[in-house]
């Protein structure tokens, strides 16, 4: 169709003039941590693999056993034939880590949440987000038809405020919020946001993508807080620090129940590969028995922090914010240029005028990879243009 080209074309150069279109390069990423793009080999500092299980030879080889024998797909949806029977196995172990009765496996993080909010929320009801909480719990929150409230980041007096303002004018409440802050690095105040939420009557949901493995002992981010905090909503992802792929879901019995009944991204895609299910096994077993290995993102991250004079860095994901779009993808380019694959992060993904470089770090850097990091950094004035978060 002609209108389509016409529309998609203006669309495009609308975007590539404010520095907003995207290219998908072809990434290899290769066995010792490292990428190759373009043909060069690159140091990554922007994957999300954390703890490297991507090439963990006994991952590797539970998924490579799983395909021998179960075959590469999953044939049907879980409420047809694809409910395979590594998949409860990995909803029992999930619940058992993280404390909470049962769980629910998805394809996806993402898919997840846009199933879990809309199965437990409609228009009678308000959830109330963080402001930068990541874009498929939003997506999850739009898709229920609920007001959405949005409060400031970390801000709970402001959280406070829009609940004594609404709750009372809606019939249930959700309280969204990430664990570790996907683009920021910063922790969310569970405890608190646990008293609020216990206190006027609240469901609190936490999204953990990047704090299973690599925070709290590899628990998750609730792990760090003293008492446990109470989150009724435990929600992750399987593609992250643990190498697979696939999204969960913690919560009580019922809760789960309901979910598996009503959730329409669980219910109406085809279900996850077995292989991938084995791998998370496997991925979960070494997270078990190795609390230190799971330290080690971590420890990387403030080796970082501290080599650059910035405040310690309280997850593996440390942002320098840059501010301008077309400066963010520049210094992106000249780390790239010296060796170092650190992808710029612009908007819609990031507010306007808050471009920056996210630099995630994986338990196989070391510290001279850091130290020559850090080095470039300082090259290009990189801290200088921005203002670190
Ligand atoms: C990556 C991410 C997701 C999506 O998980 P996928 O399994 O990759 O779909 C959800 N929430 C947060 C906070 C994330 O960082």
């Amino acid at each position: 169709m002609k209108s389509l080209d016409a529309f998609a074309q203006k669309k495009l150069a609308a975007l590539a003039n404010k520095g907003l279109q995207r290219k998908i390069l072809d990434t290899d990423r290769t066995k010792d941590g490292g990428v190759l793009r373009k043909g060069r080999q690159l140091i990554s500092f922007c994957c999300n693999d954390y703890l490297n299980f991507n090439h963990h030879p006994k991952i590797k080889r539970a998924a490579t056993q799983a395909i021998k024998q179960y075959g590469t797909g999953a044939g049907a949806s879980r409420l047809i034939t694809g409910n395979h029977p590594l998949i409860s196995q990995l909803e029992q172990r999930l619940a058992r880590l993280k404390d909470s009765e049962d769980a629910c496996i998805f394809s996806s993080g993402y898919m997840a949440n846009i199933g879990i909010i809309p199965a437990l929320a409609n228009e009678q009801d308000i959830i109330f987000i963080d402001e930068l909480s990541h874009a498929c719990l939003r997506a999850g929150g739009e898709m229920s038809g609920a007001h959405m409230m949005f409060f400031r980041h970390n801000d709970m007096t402001h959280l406070q405020t829009l609940i004594d303002q609404h709750r009372l004018n809606y019939h249930k409440a959700l309280i969204l919020t990430d664990g570790v802050f996907s683009m920021d690095g910063d922790i969310a105040p569970l405890g608190r946001l646990s008293c609020l939420a216990k206190k006027y009557d609240c469901w609190l949901m936490s999204d953990d993508a990047h704090g299973l493995g690599v925070i709290g002992g590899g628990k998750g981010s609730r792990y760090i807080f003293d008492p446990l905090p109470d989150i009724a909503l435990q929600m992750g992802t399987l593609s992250k620090a643990i190498g697979s792929f696939g999204g969960y879901l913690c919560a009580s019995k019922p809760v789960i129940d309901l979910i598996k009944t009503r959730a329409r991204s669980l219910i109406y895609t085809t279900a996850l590969p077995p292989a991938n299910a084995a791998a998370a096994l496997a991925a979960l077993d070494i997270i078990d028995s190795d609390p230190d290995y799971c330290r080690r993102p971590m420890d990387n991250a403030l080796f970082f922090t501290k080599a650059l004079g910035l405040p310690d860095a309280q997850s593996p994901i440390v942002p320098i914010i840059v501010g301008d779009t077309a400066k963010t993808m520049a210094f992106a380019a000249a780390l790239e240029e010296d060796g170092f694959l650190v992808t710029g992060i612009r908007p819609p993904t990031v507010a306007e005028g808050t471009g920056r470089l996210r630099f995630t770090f994986s338990a196989r850097h070391s510290q001279k990879q850091i130290h020559a990091l850090v080095a470039s950094i300082q090259k290009h004035n990189i801290l200088k243009a921005g203002n670190t978060a």
